[in-house]
Parts: structure tokens; sequence; C-alpha cells
């Protein structure tokens, strides 16, 4: 299994997937950072957050 790292806020209990390698995904993940600026961010393996947190990728590059 891959090892995927995420951007998590624990206050909205929300995440974004880490893609170094994705020009689009460091557009998302400054806009997460920015959303959540003042919250609790933190970053993850996904295993510690998926089925708990909500991935809101999707949404957050649809919003652009
Ligand atoms: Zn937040």
């Amino acid at each position: 299994m891959s090892f995927i790292m995420v951007r998590a806020c624990h206050r909205c209990k929300e995440y974004v997937v880490i893609n170094p390698a994705n020009p689009s995904n460091q557009k998302i993940i400054k806009k997460f950072e920015l959303k959540h600026a003042r919250h609790a961010l933190v970053s993850l393996s996904i295993s510690e957050v998926k089925g708990y947190y909500e991935n809101v990728g999707k949404k957050l590059l649809e919003e652009q």
C-alpha cells in the first residue's frame, strides 16, 4: 500500500490529499490552508482520517 499524506483540519473534520506531482493539487492545498488558516491544521497519513473526515478536494476544485 502506498503512503498517502493529507492536509487535515481537526476543527472542521475535512481533508485534502497531498499530491506534490500535480500542480492543480497545490492550488487546492493553498485554498484549503487559507480556508482553515485559524483552525487546527495538520499533515497526516490518509489512514488516520479516512472514514472520519470528509475529503473536500473535489469541492475546492469545483469552486475555482
Ligand atoms: Zn477548518
